[in-house]
């Protein structure tokens, strides 16, 4: 840890504290400052700091931080050596699960290759491959409906996923026959290749694999004349370890723990910076801003870096399965934050609509009112990520978000700026989810909001008792 990165971590309207409050000497009660002073102690280059440093890890492993690779645990390292350089006691937690490794995923069409993704935990192909003609569905049809697939027979069908959901029309497509699945997604970015995963692998029955929007309309229009693909798809459940990191507070309520955090991992398509280096990057700032207070704090604070959430929260979904009760009753809250410096941004705060999470929905919009910045309410559940592990067993959780894979609507553009039209973030699980593409004022933006929040929560326990006494309707 360098000098430069403590002032900024400390802020210059908080250079009064002597530098030399360490770690090791704890206790000498400097009082708390305001959150409005911590959050202003997550500055733009503070988080750039930390997201050029996970760009590196990216560009130095392959190109990725996917959560089954060196990019992963080089991550972990990296803000595990700045959270005990700036005095925390850290902790790692390691997680068993099933990954699902990919050996082969390659399609050739009329000799050429095609980039195809194959969709984790779906059946492989024989060794050698499978021949067969492309087919593609009648027009107008989503591919939804049982009577779509006339006639696929033996065939490897392709097809843009439709609102019914890709596990319905692959059921379907099976269900009539067909030897495989190609499916895209469409978007305004028709070359990007988004990789699936069967959430329910018992629902799938055939291969199934990825391929972009321009590629896979260029099959089905190859179709008609009769194209001959040849693809081969080959992977396997293999058990692996991920790894949760925490920091806490020394101080604080241990029967009021506030938790706050995000995912570490990425996927291991692209570096994965807005998702989610950016709520990482924002997370560790806050923690390095709270850091010369930890003992003074009200509420006990708990950081927390997760892996594997790409596979479906897989370390945290194990955190909160294997909390005792007493241990899920200590703990008050969870923030989360996802992409939280989108490109084309919007600012989504998460809001049950009742209980706790609308009261740490209010102290969110409070914050950002004060700041005269826009935003959206949202359910939690418009996005999948770790805070999902927690509702369910009675935590109340807050959040923010950029915005991901929808659509801006010209009320959004009027709203947050931007281009209507656009995704939030066309770099979302992409290899040009880069340092580069980030807005760094959203980033910065919302950052501050998480940690004005989170500030809030851990000195203020009346904060604390509003939210876990909220009643939920
Ligand atoms: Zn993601």
């Amino acid at each position: 840890m360098n000098i430069a990165t403590l002032r900024r971590a400390t802020l210059a309207s908080l250079a009064v504290l002597t530098l030399t409050v360490t770690v090791t000497t704890p206790a000498r009660a400097a009082a708390v400052p305001s959150a409005d002073r911590l959050a202003a102690g997550v500055t733009t280059g503070a988080l750039l700091d930390h997201l050029r440093a996970l760009q590196s890890v990216a560009d130095r492993s392959g190109g990725d931080r996917g959560y089954d690779g060196v990019g992963f645990t080089r991550s972990v390292d990296y803000v595990e050596g700045r959270l005990r350089a700036a005095g925390y006691r850290v902790t790692r937690q390691t997680v068993p699960y099933t990954d699902f490794a990919v050996s082969t995923e390659t399609l050739t069409a009329g000799g050429a290759p095609v980039p195809v993704l194959m969709t984790r935990f779906t059946p492989s192909t024989p060794a050698q491959g499978l021949t067969a003609p492309v087919a593609a569905l009648p027009a107008g049809s989503t591919g939804c409906a049982a009577g779509d697939y006339l006639g696929v027979t033996g065939r490897i069908v392709v097809l843009p996923r439709a609102a019914c959901g890709y596990t319905a029309q692959q059921q379907a497509a099976a269900a009539a026959g067909a030897a495989a699945v190609l499916i895209y997604y469409p978007t305004p970015k028709p070359d990007n290749n988004y990789r699936f995963l069967a959430y329910t692998p018992d629902d799938f029955t055939i291969p199934m694999a990825s391929v972009s929007q321009r590629d896979g309309e260029n099959l089905i229009k190859r179709s008609t004349a009769g194209l001959r693909v040849h693809l081969t798809l080959r992977g396997a459940g293999t058990p692996r370890t991920t790894t949760n990191l925490f920091a806490e507070t020394s101080g604080g309520d241990p029967d009021n723990v506030v938790m706050a955090g995000g995912h570490l991992d990425a996927v291991t398509e692209g570096p994965g910076i807005n998702d989610n280096g950016s709520t990482s990057a924002a997370t560790l700032q806050t923690a390095l801003a709270l850091a010369p207070y930890q003992a003074q704090v009200t509420n006990k604070v708990r950081f927390a870096w997760w892996g594997a959430e790409e596979l479906v929260d897989v370390g945290s979904a194990y955190y909160v399965t294997h909390l005792s009760d007493a241990e899920r009753a200590r703990i008050a809250l969870l923030l989360n934050g996802e992409l939280l410096g989108s490109p084309n941004s919007g600012r989504f705060v998460w809001d049950q609509g009742s209980g706790g999470s609308h009261v740490i929905a209010d102290l969110f919009a409070g914050y950002l009112d004060r700041q005269k910045l826009r935003y959206q309410r949202t359910s939690p559940d418009s996005v999948g990520s770790d805070h999902l592990e927690f509702l369910p067993v009675g935590i109340p959780v807050g959040g923010i978000d950029g915005g991901n894979l929808g659509l801006k609507t010209p009320e959004q553009q009027a709203l947050f700026g931007g281009r209507a039209g656009q995704m939030f973030d066309p770099c979302y699980h992409q290899p040009c989810d880069r340092v580069e593409n980030l807005d760094t004022s959203a980033l910065t933006t919302n950052a501050r909001a998480m940690a004005w929040v989170l500030a809030r929560l851990a000195t203020s326990a009346d904060d604390v008792r509003a939210v876990r006494t909220a009643p939920a309707s």
